[in-house]
């Protein structure tokens, strides 16, 4: 069978009408991992043989008539998702022999269905980047040009999913990092409300701003995915008490009532030419099926990138004091407690989440408190505003996912600010906890892919799958030649 690219619901039809067996797809994934992923680098753990018993396990359960969407559908998942007995490093030597004793609470709705856990791939190390080469294992290479980034932080999902060597994966995203990966990979990938998906089990980085998601091969892929990812969980605080819809119910409607808001600070002049092209060329063609287009401003933007990092680097340095060497994680040597914890850090975390910690550390400290993380936290206010204010007349915002396409390997190393800068067209849909999906949208002269992102109100994934879904249908995607 072609696994290039395949959807679920296409892989759904050829399980359950014993085209194929769960574990000769489960085969097909593998040898495609074998082949491709030494150059890709899109896997940290591959977890063969346990993905043969998942999937003998689902293949009873479908000819027992028992199974449902998910049932023997291989999945990647990303490597800061706790997966019971199967290592979850965050890409950080702090965490490079932890294996989770529990489940996330998403990879148990996942195993109820019966999927099949392909292995955990790449990222940024604890989510920190935007280019997957903050890890310290695997550093994912884009599948389209070998010599380039996959985005980050979620690039191994990303390219294991662009490349086909699974058809789905999760991600978390807390300030783009399944958007802008899935942009620069040319997929599909989706962005929840806050509070939507349980974030328990997923090893925290900015806790208000973290959430699971998927990244797959349409937005038709996205909604079933979600549909057994999101529940209301006692094990997370912020988890939402929203009922769940069927996130497919809207896919195929008509769009022609539909508002959609272009905010112009996002098509200035640190938008590269083409990616500004693809994206109000594709805004046209949702306005030739009946939407309607509406101009409008989101000042606050210009604010955005500091807010982000001020409130993402204090969170971040909360939640990674635990990391101490003596509880879990890397233990280094010291001959006083003090010693002992200061060598387990400095050898156990990388450059960039050091740099992070840092900062964090630093606005929240009594001195500058009031002038950096009160002031980030007043401008989140203001950012929430002008989204409400934009949602009064429009159903749908409409943006590039990033200001350029895919970078060289190695462009930014050097300048973290310039990595910051990069991803100004995501992090405000975090501070405002908003869902947003990402599609490609078009190409470059050089072949890369590029992705627009549509951003809804709060608990309105079904209308920005539904729109997404409705572009998707006359759009051709290219793929990769890996
Ligand atoms: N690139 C952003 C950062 O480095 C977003 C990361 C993420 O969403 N995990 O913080």
């Amino acid at each position: 069978m072609d696994i290039r690219r395949t959807r679920i619901r296409d892989l759904r039809k050829a399980l359950d009408t014993k085209h194929i067996s769960a574990t000769e797809l489960c085969s097909e994934y593998f040898s495609r991992i074998e082949a491709v992923d030494g150059r890709l680098q899109s896997y940290i753990t591959v977890t063969k043989e346990k993905a043969f018993e998942m999937a003998a396990e689902a293949q009873k359960l479908i000819d027992s008539g028992k199974g449902t969407e998910l049932t023997g559908i291989p999945i990647a998942v990303k490597d800061n998702i706790c997966t019971d007995g199967v290592k979850t490093t965050c890409s950080s030597r702090m965490l490079e022999n932890f294996v989770p004793p529990y489940d996330a609470t998403v990879i148990e709705n996942l195993k109820r269905e019966g999927y099949v856990l392909l292995g955990k791939t790449s990222m940024d190390e604890f989510a920190m980047g935007g280019s997957n080469q903050t890890s310290a294992f695997a550093k994912t290479a884009n599948p389209y040009d070998l010599e380039r980034v996959p985005g980050g932080s979620s690039g191994g999902s990303a390219a294991a999913v662009s490349a086909s060597l699974a058809p789905c994966a999760l991600g978390s995203d807390t300030g783009g990092s399944i958007r802008q990966p899935a942009a620069f990979c040319g997929v599909t990938g989706i962005k929840p409300t806050y509070g939507r998906v349980s974030r328990y089990g997923l090893v925290a980085f900015a806790s208000s701003l973290d959430q699971i998601g998927p990244i797959a091969n349409s937005a038709e892929d996205c909604a079933i995915l979600l549909n057994t990812l999101c529940s209301h969980d006692e094990h997370d605080a912020t988890s939402a008490r929203v009922t769940v819809p069927d996130f497919t119910e809207k896919l195929g409607q008509p769009i022609n009532s539909m508002k959609i808001a272009m905010p112009k600070e996002f098509f200035a002049d640190e938008i590269d030419n083409e990616v500004r092209e693809a994206v109000l060329e594709a805004a046209k063609s949702l306005e030739a099926k009946g939407a309607k287009l509406v101009e409008c401003s989101m000042p606050s933007l210009k604010y955005a990138i500091p807010a982000y990092y001020l409130i993402a680097c204090a969170e971040a340095a909360s939640n990674l004091s635990r990391f101490d060497g003596i509880k879990y994680g890397y233990r280094g040597e010291g001959a006083t407690l003090e010693e002992l914890i200061r060598d387990s850090r400095t050898k156990g975390f990388g450059e960039e989440v050091k740099r992070r910690i840092l900062l964090g550390n630093y606005a929240l400290s009594s001195g500058y408190y009031d002038a950096y993380y009160k002031k980030a936290l007043a401008l989140k206010q203001e950012i929430i505003k002008e989204y409400n204010e934009l949602y009064d007349t429009a159903d749908v915002i409409l943006t590039p996912t990033a200001p350029t396409v895919a970078y060289k390997i190695g462009a930014q190393d050097n300048d973290p600010v310039k990595m910051y800068l990069a991803d100004i067209c995501t992090v405000t849909v975090n501070i405002a906890g908003l869902p947003a999906i990402n599609t490609t949208c078009g190409y470059d002269k050089a072949g890369m892919p590029i992705g627009m992102s549509l951003v809804g109100k709060r608990f309105d994934e079904t209308t920005i799958l539904q729109l997404a879904d409705a572009f998707e249908r006359e759009f051709t995607p290219v793929l990769p030649k890996l």
